[in-house]
């Protein structure tokens, strides 16, 4: 991206000085392939990309999903939107009123926040990024979710990570991270870590949610910190 865009970014994040800042290699943790991940030559994993039906399955089974009481309220799940094949997940909370409405994550002011920080490290959802939530449905009054409704629910999400495959994995905001990484940790600590998920080691990076963040715009330039630590982890990995 040439500095004059990412200038225009920044801007519409409301951060006005960009000094990059290269991080000691020796802070991040190299990946690891988990034994689980080995795959011997006389079995390549397969080449084309998840079928589609797999897909359709899940999204067809969010759609007409009961397994909380959610779905009595909400005016439809919520599944996610992006590119299933790309390299990064964004993963947020759960639908607002606005999402709830059309049907597609982060579609409200923070929504557009989000677009906007994706867009200054060179990703949008309409090419490769993907976007889901923890909660599929959208809790009544924009309330935390509850334990139960994220246990009836991460199961969804769990799916959409095994088809995907996700290279890097951002969690935006507590609800998200907390529940990810299965831990009580503020979100503060949670930040600046190479966190890892799953049985494929896939690493996950914690950042604010765009809604606080606009509640609290003062925290913006350490969301970009966190969005350059992420870059920068991806890029190591690949
Ligand atoms: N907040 C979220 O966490 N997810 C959305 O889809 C919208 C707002």
């Amino acid at each position: 991206m040439d500095a004059n865009r990412r200038s225009q970014y920044l801007d519409a994040l409301g951060i006005d000085v960009w000094i990059p800042r290269r991080r000691p290699r020796e802070l991040i943790a190299p990946l690891e392939v988990s034994a689980a991940a080995a795959v011997s030559a006389a079995d390549p994993p397969p080449v084309s990309p998840v079928a589609s039906t797999d897909w359709d399955r899940l999204r067809a089974e969010v759609a007409t999903c009961t397994r909380c009481a959610l779905h009595s309220t909400r005016t439809q799940g919520v599944f996610g939107v992006g590119n299933q094949q790309a390299d990064w997940l964004v993963i947020g909370e759960a639908p607002g009123a606005e999402e709830d409405r059309r049907g597609e994550p982060f579609v409200g002011r923070a929504g557009q926040l989000l677009d906007a920080m994706l867009k200054a490290i060179g990703l949008s959802r309409e090419t490769n990024v993907y976007i889901a939530n923890v909660l599929k449905s959208r809790p009544p009054g924009n309330r935390d979710p509850k334990p139960e409704e994220v246990a009836a629910c991460l199961p969804f999400l769990m799916r959409q990570i095994a088809l995907m495959q996700p290279r890097l994995i951002l969690a935006v905001g507590r609800i998200a991270a907390q529940n990810l990484l299965a831990t009580d940790v503020p979100l503060g600590r949670l930040r600046g870590q190479v966190h890892r998920f799953g049985e494929l080691n896939t690493p996950l990076i914690v950042t604010y949610h765009p809604a606080y963040l606009l509640r609290t715009p003062g925290d913006k330039r350490k969301a970009w910190e966190d969005l350059k630590f992420a870059r920068g982890v991806f890029r190591q990995s690949t």
